[in-house]
């Protein structure tokens, strides 16, 4: 059995998850403060560790190795993670707004989204090969989208890059850039970098500087100083002395200024933006909440904008949030008075300062890669998949087992009086036919706004796979015990959530009923109106049609996956963007094309529906496995032994199929069985009507059209799998 879950009376939010943040993530998932959710806001699903960005350039690791994943982190910590646009916070109501959905609520703050590179006073013309350093989660991707375009200029001339600003970030570019360059097979370029500075690197000793300087001229980049850039054009810039320096790539790594996000705060800010607080970290004007990393300035102080900070403010704020939901009094951060810096310079060595001695050489850069990556270890989840007992699936993964089911009903549907039973009900009525159908599951995320969203398209499955337009629904929800506050909130969540696509459908929530529970539960009755020349059924496959799947399958793993933190943000990500692709259009169009046979996949997967559809049509099928879509990442989940809580009962089926040991470890067989929330529809197309099928289906927006296999009159084997 597993425990009831208990809704915390205080909210902890971190509102970006950076340097300071992660600390405090990682401080949850080992000693979680009791009667606290903690929620963690991100523009992104990873965040990126700066100091490894050169060394990703310079091809000394992969881009994987500076990202903590955030949903992995978070689900280890039992954290709530939200990736919607935050637009501002109401420190009164002690409330945050978001762009799309409803606010949430806080009771202590801490935000830390960082900081941008200055752009102020800098003209940009929009046609311009300008790549700004942040957000650094997408920056790779942004260089690489330069990729062709500096081959081709390379074919017969030099590429001519300039990079803004002298800190440490445009410097270590300046030193790694080159290694990506090469890879890319681009060995003629011009690496310039162009500061309005007096000097490289600000605040380092004069040591340190001479070395950087010394490797930059080895490595034959110009410095370009005291010219600040105010221009960027399509194939230069201009400073403001009137220089031009041509670029076919501008790299903007100038100093930090404050992302536009904190002036939409309605809290005070130092003469640069920058949230401004006392030395507890705690913003000067808002008690519960705390600014720090970069985006912080602690009243009195001017400390350079630096990631060395920002990692030491860690312990400091854990302290200070516990001190502050207890109502005890906050301890000040005291800065550090110097530390070791460390530049990457790319060529298997580093230069490096510590407390005024500097220094160089190979062993320089193994002693940064060592702290990078004890850094970053911290962040890492692998090896922590709980081992024993392993929770029940969420979501579709929670479902009666069929074979129960079937047992269970069969008492009842054995009446001669009896009407069959249906997942999606043609009824009659007075006033016309109607379709109804009803599901619901306990919450498989723990941001229930993105949980109601999916319940509703859930629910509507079995309407929208019958060709029925959808109409109203009926929410039934359970909210666990606990605090009101986050009972009403979670309830408003999960029904904003729905609302929003029952409104996308054509439908409306027409009303419902809440009871409290061991878990939050969501479920919707769901009423639809048939339309277009032909009710879709189960019944109605033909020898000779296309079995064709309109979602790729792997759902059920990645959510359990997810639950053990296992589900990397990646594939979370398109897991979570297959789920909320609504097909109401393509199973109209499916209707009107008077496509008759088909049904939605979902709790017994593919093989269970689609057995369904085949004892109803009294046919026997072909699948093809290699033709069988998988969400990226399932195919290694399978492998790594990790299985939805109902696959096994799903495998009873696997005697409808004569296969060998090959096929049985091959992870599009075990896809088969894994259950589905929001699963494709699964229709079945005659052979005359398969392009055209295939255009209408594309014109309303289908997530993929796979054909998966063949429909054969029935035979001794209902299934044959072909691989
Ligand atoms: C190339 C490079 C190299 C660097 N090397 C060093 C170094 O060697 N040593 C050093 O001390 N410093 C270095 N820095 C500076 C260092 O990166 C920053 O000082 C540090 O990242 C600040 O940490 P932070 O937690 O404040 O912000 P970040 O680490 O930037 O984290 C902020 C997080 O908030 C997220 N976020 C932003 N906006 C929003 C929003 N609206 N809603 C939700 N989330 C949001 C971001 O995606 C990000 O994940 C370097 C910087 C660069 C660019």
């Amino acid at each position: 059995m597993q425990s009831a879950d208990q809704l915390a009376s205080k909210q902890l939010v971190l509102l970006g998850i950076g340097h300071t943040n992660a600390h405090i993530v990682r401080q949850w998932r080992m000693n979680p403060i009791s009667d606290v959710q903690l929620t963690c806001l991100s523009d992104h699903t990873v965040a990126t560790y700066s100091g490894m960005l050169p060394a990703v350039l310079a091809g000394q690791l992969s881009e994987q190795d500076m990202q903590i994943d955030l949903v992995r982190l978070c689900a280890s910590a039992g954290a709530r993670l939200i990736t919607e646009q935050v637009t501002g916070i109401d420190p009164e109501a002690k409330r945050i707004e978001f762009a799309t959905r409803p606010p949430i609520s806080f009771d202590v703050l801490s935000v830390g989204v960082g900081s941008v590179p200055s752009v102020q006073g800098v003209e940009i013309d929009s046609t311009a090969p300008l790549l700004k350093i942040k957000p650094m989660q997408s920056f790779l991707q942004r260089l690489n989208e330069h990729v062709s375009r500096l081959q081709q200029i390379a074919t017969d001339s030099t590429v001519r890059i300039v990079i803004a600003g002298s800190g440490v970030a445009g410097t270590e570019v300046a030193f790694c850039l080159p290694g990506w360059l090469k890879r890319n097979s681009i060995e003629q370029f011009d690496i310039r970098i162009v500061t309005g500075s007096q000097r490289v690197l600000n605040g380092v000793t004069s040591s340190l500087r001479r070395r950087v300087e010394r490797a930059l001229t080895d490595r034959a980049v110009t410095i370009s100083l005291n010219e600040r850039i105010t221009h960027v054009e399509p194939e230069h810039v201009q400073s403001l002395s009137g220089a031009v320096y041509e670029a076919d790539l501008v790299i903007w790594a100038t100093g930090a200024s404050p992302p536009p996000l904190l002036s939409q705060l309605g809290l005070p800010t130092d003469d640069r933006g920058f949230l401004l607080t006392d030395e507890t970290l705690q913003s000067t004007a808002a008690g519960g909440v705390f600014a720090v990393g970069d985006s912080g300035t602690v009243n009195g102080t001017c400390l350079p904008k630096a990631g060395v900070y920002a990692v030491r403010q860690g312990p400091a704020l854990w302290e200070n949030i516990q001190r502050s939901i207890d109502c005890r009094a906050l301890k000040p951060w005291v800065p550090q008075s110097s530390f070791m810096k460390l530049l990457n310079t790319g060529a298997d060595s580093a230069i490096g300062e510590w407390k005024g001695l500097s220094f160089e050489g190979s062993w320089v850069l193994r002693l940064k890669d060592h702290i990078d990556r004890r850094f970053m270890r911290m962040y890492q989840t692998e090896g922590m998949a709980q081992s024993g007992h392993v929770m029940q699936c969420r979501g579709c993964g929670c479902k009666i087992a069929g074979d129960i089911l079937d047992d269970a009903l069969s008492e009842l549907t054995s009446k001669p009086e009896t009407p069959p039973l249906d997942d999606a009900a043609l009824i009659e009525t007075g006033a016309g036919t109607v379709v109804a159908s009803t599901d619901f599951f306990s919450a498989p995320l723990n941001d229930l706004y993105l949980t109601g969203r999916i319940a509703a398209l859930h629910s509507a499955s079995d309407i929208v796979a019958s060709g029925a337009n959808v109409s109203a629904a009926l929410a039934n929800v359970v909210a666990p015990e606990g605090d009101p506050r986050a009972q009403g909130e979670g309830i408003r969540d999960l029904l904003a959530g729905a609302q929003l696509e029952f409104e996308a459908m054509g439908g409306r929530i027409a009303g419902g009923h809440t009871i409290v529970g061991a878990r939050w539960e969501i479920g919707f009755a769901v009423i639809g109106t048939p339309v277009g020349r032909a009710v879709v059924e189960k019944g109605n496959l033909k020898p000779g049609d296309h079995l064709v799947l309109t979602k790729p399958l792997g759902v059920g793993v990645l959510l359990a996956a997810h639950m053990r933190s296992q589900c990397a943000a990646g594939h979370f990500e398109t897991m979570i963007e297959s789920m909320l692709h609504r097909q109401h259009r393509c199973a109209g169009v499916a209707a009107e094309l008077g496509i008759t046979a088909g049904t939605d996949v979902t709790g017994f997967g593919l093989i269970g529906h689609l057995n369904e559809m085949l004892e109803a049509s009294g046919v026997s099928a072909a699948l093809n496995l290699s033709q069988i879509p998988l969400l990226p990442g399932a195919a290694e989940t399978f492998q790594a032994g990790i299985e939805s809580t109902l696959a096994p009962a799903n495998r009873r089926l696997e005697s409808l199929a004569d296969v060998g040991e090959g096929i049985r470890r091959q992870p599009a067989w075990q896809a088969l069985f894994d259950p589905q929330t929001c699963g494709g529809l699964l229709l079945g197309i005659a052979d005359d009507r398969l392009e055209e099928a295939r255009a209408a289906l594309e014109t309303a927006d289908i997530y993929c059209f796979a054909q998966v296999g063949r429909v054969h009159e029935q035979g001794e084997q209902r299934l044959i799998i072909e691989s």
